[in-house]
Order: structure tokens, then C-alpha cells, then sequence
């Protein structure tokens, strides 16, 4: 098969009105849950033509987001049935394409399962996903009293996608014009047509309440980040020392514009890599008057401020110090709870190492401090 055979149309015009939010806009593993979406039911068939439907209001914003050589975004209709037709009329396609209707809200569907109703919509003209009823089914009156017992074995949950070939579609929507539908396989059910089941992988929930995104959450892993910081500062005469945020008593500081903190800059650094945010110096310049002599913790914060702004948040973070003076030992443990308390992180999450340079180079001939630092970031799949 190939993608010419194959259109796609992803149904996101919904009012959410069970959630109380966009939930289609809502973040999993990083990602919107119709970004999941759309990525999910197209990765089998990645350059067959494709339509986003949305709501008319986020039509722009859609377009911006979305559009591209082979995905459009088009308006929806008041109800879902209506905004399906608008995406096949974007589309247009030819009576033997098999076309793939999904919901913008189930965010996650194996591309096995894709290809199986693709299949099955090839050979029969239409299928649907469908996963087993797990629970005894109760019919209840007005009242909320149990009537019977409903035999579950031959009923099935259905899912998205379901697909359809696009003539079988078209000959439904004639001979049902007026009608209404709940799905695409209940139309061709109410026009005397055959759907075809196809087993699907019960996980492929549909995002109806806020709950739904917690349970989806485990199948996404938290989006992990890795930065890296480098600072060097030489020593000058007439300053304090600073390092991790604590000050050495009697010691030789270190030139900067800051308290110059050799230390806390690498860890701004590592917080700003981590995040995609640049350096310290496109944020804090030396250049402004307003960060002389401050207290480089107020880099750390703001890095850490930005990092949450992204969705980030930290998971640890390691640092080394490279000094033939002062020894940092006696200080370490202050320092690595300073750090810790500076990160918001408990103790074992933060690690200060720290080596001379045995007499080599600048740090072994005591003209300055070198610092690195490694912060792991993480988007969680679910904040
Ligand atoms: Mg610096």
C-alpha cells in the first residue's frame, strides 16, 4: 500500500466540556495530547495527506502550529459528524483511498494497530479499533436500580481510528443525508453497510476527564535533559571568596563583575544548557550595572525560574571544583547543602567533588578556580 491510498483525518474541534479545560492543549510527556495524536495515527503513513479539524476560534493559531507540505488544518462544524465532512472535503479523496478518521483526543495508538484497520478497511470498506468490555455490564432504570445482568461477550469498547474506504463513506453520506451519528462506523451501520472489528490495544483511551491524563501518563516517559557548565575566574587581590554560596573566611576571592562564584555560575549554566536557554551571560550580562556585586544565587534562581517556565523541572545536579587553594574539603559538606537548599533538591540529589591540579597549569599555579556542573532536567509526562 501505498501513502497515496491512504488520508487521514484527525477530529479536534471538540468543546471539552467534561474537563473543564482545552484538553487537547494539555501537556503529556512533554507534548500536547493532539500533538500525540496526530504523531501517533500518522507514523505508519507519515506523507499521506492529512487534515487537523479544529474549532473556527483556534483556526489561526491551528494553522501556525500545524500546516505543512502534507498536513492542513481546517474548521470544524457544531457536531463532530459535521466536522469529519469538512475534513474529507479538504481532502477529496479518490473513491479507493482509504481514509483514517481519528480523535484528536486519544493520544495514544500503536501504529500496528493503525495499519491493522487500514488493512481491514482495504479488504471489507469499513473498520473500526475496538478493545474487549472488561467489567460486568449492568442495565439500570430511571432510579439507579439494577435491571439485569447484560452479557458482555459480544460487546466491545470502540475506539479510533476507524477507516473507511472513501466511495463506501460517500455512498452512507447519500443515502443517510439528515441523519445523525455518533461515529463514522455507526453511519455505515445505519446504511445497511458492514464495519469490520479490529482487535486494538485497550490502553488507546480518549481523554474525557482530568483523571484520563494520569492514567495515559505512564505510557509516555518524562522528556529528560542533559546541561553542561563550564566557569573559570581568576583570583584578585581585595575580594571575598566565594564558592557554592559560601563564603571562605580569609581567603583570596576571585575577580567578576558578581560576587563571582565560580561554582554557582556553572551550575546556572548547566540548569540554562539543560533547558535550551542560552548562557549566563546572555541573561545576566557583565555589561549591567544592575548584577554588580550580586550574590550569584540570583542566578541560580532565575535560571531555575526559566527552566520551570519551560516545564522543566531539576532532578540533580553534580558539580566539580578545580583548586589548588583553598582546600574545599573542610567546606564541602556546608557547601553541598547550601547548594541543595539554593536547588530546592534534598541533599542526595546535589554532588560536590572537588580536585587540585597538582601543580599543572593556571589552577596548579594558583592564579584562579575552575567549575563544572551537570544538571539533569525533566518534563514530566504528567506535571
Ligand atoms: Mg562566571
Amino acid at each position: 500500500m501505498s501513502a497515496h491510498d491512504v488520508a487521514i483525518i484527525v477530529v479536534a474541534a471538540g468543546t471539552s466540556s467534561r474537563f473543564g479545560a482545552d484538553k487537547l492543549a494539555s501537556p503529556l510527556g512533554g507534548r500536547s495530547v493532539l500533538a500525540r495524536a496526530v504523531e501517533a495515527v500518522r507514523t505508519p503513513f507519515p506523507s499521506a495527506p492529512a487534515v487537523v479539524v479544529v474549532r473556527e476560534g483556534s483556526l489561526a493559531a491551528a494553522r501556525e502550529r500545524w500546516e505543512g507540505a502534507s498536513l492542513r488544518v481546517v474548521a470544524g462544524g457544531a457536531r463532530r459528524q459535521d466536522s469529519v465532512r469538512n475534513g474529507f472535503e479538504a481532502l477529496d479523496p479518490g473513491d479507493d483511498t482509504v481514509v483514517v478518521i481519528h480523535d484528536g483526543a486519544r493520544p495514544f495508538v500503536p501504529a500496528a494497530d493503525v495499519e491493522a484497520v487500514v488493512g481491514a478497511a482495504l479488504e471489507e470498506g469499513a473498520a473500526l479499533l475496538v478493545a474487549p468490555v472488561v467489567d460486568t455490564i449492568k442495565r439500570l432504570d430511571g432510579e439507579g436500580r439494577v435491571l439485569e445482568t447484560v452479557r458482555r461477550e459480544p460487546l466491545a469498547r470502540a475506539l479510533t481510528p476507524q477507516a473507511f474506504l472513501a466511495g463506501t463513506l460517500r455512498r452512507a453520506w447519500a443515502a443517510r443525508l439528515g441523519s445523525e451519528w455518533s461515529d463514522e462506523a455507526g453511519l455505515i451501520e445505519a446504511a445497511g453497510g458492514m464495519v469490520k472489528a479490529v482487535p486494538g490495544d485497550p490502553r488507546n483511551l480518549k481523554v474525557t476527564r482530568p483523571g484520563d491524563l494520569a492514567l495515559l501518563s505512564g505510557l509516555f516517559g518524562a522528556g529528560t535533559r542533559v546541561g553542561q557548565g563550564i566557569d573559570v575566574h581568576p583570583f584578585a587581590r581585595g575580594r571575598r571568596l566565594w564558592l557554592c554560596g559560601v563564603e571562605i573566611p580569609g581567603e583570596e576571592g576571585l575577580a567578576g563583575h558578581s560576587d563571582a562564584d565560580v561554582a554557582l555560575h556553572a551550575v546556572t549554566d548547566a540548569i540554562l544548557g539543560a533547558c535550551g536557554a542560552g548562557d549566563i551571560g546572555q541573561h545576566f550580562p557583565p555589561s549591567e550595572e544592575r548584577w554588580r556585586g550580586e550574590p550569584s544565587s540570583t542566578f541560580v534562581h532565575n535560571a531555575l525560574a526559566l527552566a520551570q517556565e519551560r516545564g522543566f523541572r531539576l532532578v540533580n545536579c553534580d558539580v566539580t571544583v578545580l583548586a589548588d587553594r583553598p582546600r574545599v574539603a573542610p567546606f564541602r559538606e556546608r557547601m553541598t547543602r547550601r547548594l541543595a537548599e539554593l536547588l530546592g533538591l534534598p541533599v542526595d540529589r546535589v554532588n560536590l567533588k572537588a580536585t587540585t591540579c597538582e601543580g599543572l597549569g593556571f589552577v596548579g599555579r594558583n592564579e584562579g578556580i575552575v567549575a563544572m556542573a551537570v544538571a539533569t532536567l525533566e518534563q514530566p509526562a504528567f506535571p
